[in-house]
């Protein structure tokens, strides 16, 4: 599971969280997400603008 990193306003998904706001289930992986996903905090940032933050390997 990765977490994804808007540089905007610093929203992030998390993949093993979801969103259930934007009503993407707990383990929904990036792939996943609509290709018109929008940052769901700022609007402004799309899904390509999004940054890996994978701080998750352990
Ligand atoms: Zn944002």
């Amino acid at each position: 599971m990765s977490r994804y990193l808007c540089p905007e306003c610093g929203y992030i998904y998390d993949e093993s969280a979801g969103d259930t706001h934007m009503g993407f289930a707990a383990g929904t992986s990036w792939e996943q997400l609509p290709d018109d996903f929008v940052c769901p905090d700022c609007a402004i940032s799309y899904k390509e603008d999004f940054t890996c933050s994978d701080e998750s390997t352990a």
